[in-house]
């Protein structure tokens, strides 16, 4: 799979193209506030690779999917938080809107269960 994907929105993020607050950058992702939150805290861990859904990492990636949750937790900590629920929408039955993939770490309120 190509690093970047033309027209992809993260991938112009990660590239910078696109102005975002960025919380926390490595050499594998970036985290960054999203720009409709659903919560005080709700940010997006997002992969500097195109991988556009969980079904397509493959085997190579499962040091990267791990990795991802790591920083989801460190960015929820340096934005004070430490209640947060991590987010995955896989397709579009499921919500999924950017087909690139990406984590959603949302705090700062009450979080319901079962999520609608
Ligand atoms: P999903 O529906 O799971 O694909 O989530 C996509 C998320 O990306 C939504 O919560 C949007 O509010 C958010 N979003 C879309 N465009 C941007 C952007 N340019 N910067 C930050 N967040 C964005
Ligand atoms: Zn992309």
């Amino acid at each position: 799979m190509p690093m970047k994907s033309p027209g992809c929105i993260f991938c112009r993020v990660v590239a910078r193209e696109l102005p975002a607050t960025l919380v926390y950058e490595d050499d594998q992702c970036i985290a960054f506030e999203d720009v409709n939150p659903k919560a005080p805290c709700h940010l997006l861990v997002v992969p500097r690779r195109h991988i556009p859904t969980l079904n397509d990492g493959g085997e190579e990636d499962e040091g990267l999917l791990g990795h991802l949750l790591a920083v989801a937790s460190r960015a929820a900590r340096e934005k004070g938080v430490r209640s947060f629920r991590t987010v995955i929408n896989t397709n579009a039955d499921a919500g999924q809107t950017i087909y690139h993939l990406h984590v959603h770490v949302l705090g700062g309120r009450i979080m319901r269960w079962p999520p609608g």
